[in-house]
């Protein structure tokens, strides 16, 4: 690999998390406030249309083959949006057979690196043009506020492109001294068709994850999104075709898990598959990859994530991260910091605060000014939740707010803290996926990294401490692929991000995320 600066400055985007008391990642020649951002929103209601509905293989827009169409729901009022075209295994095999012959034609990998990174950044330059548009559909169909997808989720997702646009021409071998009259060298080759199959938490950003380092290395790609948000992955579909890119280089399909999702996993002419998504999934897929072709494997799946607050920590902005850490995008984040453990001798201030603060947290329409926390995404993740809240009281952890069902419409819960929660209790052990707090308490830095690590998880972990001894003791003991010190979910397109454990295989993002799209070739001459 080059030296990486020449991506990094091509690409860079340095978005600025810690900018308290949001710790939303904002541009930061932007950075506008919640306030000044709404005075300047043209107006707070959807206000978009839905354009593509169809399924885009070999860049025309077609009906499934079955005919068959399924709903998209608005999380706000359980009411649907629209009918989507309902992708199988007959979809899936038409786009892998698009996505086969343009990387045989080499209408794509063939291209030169710069020219590849040109058509990304256009893309990128139409995502910034149509953001305000993208930002509502995302609001829409997610349900996660409007302001949140415009100063976080847009900013990230074009960053991404620009930053794997600005490797397209940078993946380069070595030359290998090896022993004998022999010239060796390594080429750095695109792995061929690949299968993304990605979540409905951020389904923008995790579009950008998926397609900005498959699209710089060369290869070709069959995409489904997730079937609760399957709008703005078809409108940056649309894009795409405006952006010019060959035909079969990008389709996308959406479609169910099991039948879609899984008929990616199975087909044989599928050379990679990258998943984001749940463990239990995660599960299947590596079993589909092995049962049939033996695909590269790429997994970014669930977490517990422990975030550890000191009493030395500077405690406002302790409480108010932490409080972030878990409740950002209605807990539905798979690196959420949602086991918090707190030393003991702040134990009593930083769950009195957390409360506090948690009750402060405005929950309602996506579209209104004041709105902190929308819906969740569908009813069976209201149920799962529900679910959760149940088993945290009848495991005796103590509710100090929330708890229940806000409104009678759509899917909202409100903001809900435990406390004296236990390691063995279902509500510290797995992923709840929701709006729910769970607060542990712990004596010394020893207890805490023991505790810490006892998951079956290791996705991310945060600390607050003004101890810098502490925060490397923490930050080189704890198995997480990611470790925050006095911030929380600080993401760049430069950073990789992935799971030890059964969090995941493989990492995205940076040079790293670019490895997973290439097959190094090893070539040898006689002199
Ligand atoms: P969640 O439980 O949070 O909805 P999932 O792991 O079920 O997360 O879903 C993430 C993505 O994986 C979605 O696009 C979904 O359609 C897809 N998916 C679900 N089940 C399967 C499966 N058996 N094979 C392939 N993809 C699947």
């Amino acid at each position: 690999m080059p030296d990486p600066a020449c991506g990094y400055t091509m690409g860079k985007f340095s978005t600025v998390m810690a900018r308290p008391p949001a710790y939303i990642p904002q541009p930061p020649d932007a950075n506008p406030t919640k306030e000044a951002f709404m005075a300047t929103a043209a107006t707070l209601k959807p206000g978009v249309e839905v354009r593509a509905k169809k399924l885009l293989i070999n860049n025309e827009w077609v009906d499934s083959v079955s005919g068959k169409t399924f709903p998209t729901i608005n999380p706000t009022t359980g009411e649907e949006i629209c009918q989507v075209a309902e992708a199988d295994a007959a979809d899936v095999d038409k786009a892998v057979r698009a996505a086969r012959a343009a990387f045989e034609t080499g209408a794509w990998r063939k291209m030169s690196g710069s020219q590849r990174g040109r058509m990304m950044y256009k893309l990128a330059d139409l995502l910034e043009k149509h953001a305000d548009e993208l930002a509502r559909l995302e609001a829409l169909d997610n349900g996660k506020p409007y302001f949140i997808a415009s100063v976080a989720d847009l900013p990230l997702t074009i960053a991404c492109y620009r930053y794997y646009a600005g490797w397209a021409d940078k993946t380069q071998g070595k030359t290998i001294p090896v022993n004998g009259p022999y010239f060796s060298y390594t080429k750095h080759e695109p792995v061929g068709v690949c299968g993304q199959i990605i979540p409905w938490n951020f389904p923008l950003l995790m579009q950008s994850w998926k397609l900005g380092p498959a699209l710089a290395a060369g290869c070709t790609v069959v995409l489904k999104p997730a079937e609760q948000t399957p709008l703005t992955a078809l409108r940056v579909g649309e894009l795409i075709l405006e952006a010019g890119f060959p035909p079969g280089v990008v389709n996308i399909l959406p479609g169910y898990g099991p039948t879609a999702g899984g008929a990616i996993t199975r087909h044989m002419d599928v050379d990679k598959v990258a998943f984001t998504g749940s463990t239990e999934v995660g599960h299947l897929i590596m079993k589909a990859a092995a049962e049939s072709n033996l695909k590269r494997v790429t997994l970014e799946l669930g977490g517990k994530s422990p975030n550890i607050i000191f009493a030395d920590a500077d405690m406002d902005k302790a409480i108010e991260g932490s409080h972030q850490a878990l409740f950002f995008n209605q807990g539905q984040a798979c690196c959420a910091g949602s086991r918090l453990f707190v030393e003991e001798k702040c134990y009593d201030e930083v769950v009195e605060k957390s409360v506090a603060r948690a009750k402060k947290r405005t929950v309602g329409d996506p579209f209104e000014k004041s709105t902190e926390q929308g819906p969740q995404v569908d009813n069976d993740q209201f149920k799962k939740i529900m679910g959760y809240i149940e088993s945290g009281k009848q495991e005796k952890a103590k509710l100090m707010t929330g708890g229940n069902r806000v409104g009678d419409k759509g899917y909202f819960i409100e903001p809900t803290v435990f406390s004296d929660v236990q390691d063995n209790m279902k509500i510290a052990q797995e992923e709840i996926f929701g709006p729910v707090m769970t607060i542990l308490k712990f004596k010394d830095l020893n207890e805490v990294i023991e505790r810490g690590n006892k998951s079956i998880y290791g996705l991310a972990a945060g600390v607050w401490t003004k101890d810098i001894t502490k925060a490397h003791a923490i930050a080189n003991s704890l198995r997480a692929g990611t470790v925050w010190v006095n911030c929380f979910d600080v993401f760049d397109a430069g950073a990789p991000f992935g799971g030890f454990k059964q969090s995941g295989i493989g990492r995205e993002l940076g040079e790293y995320g670019l490895a997973n799209y290439t097959e190094v070739k090893t070539v040898t001459i006689q002199l």
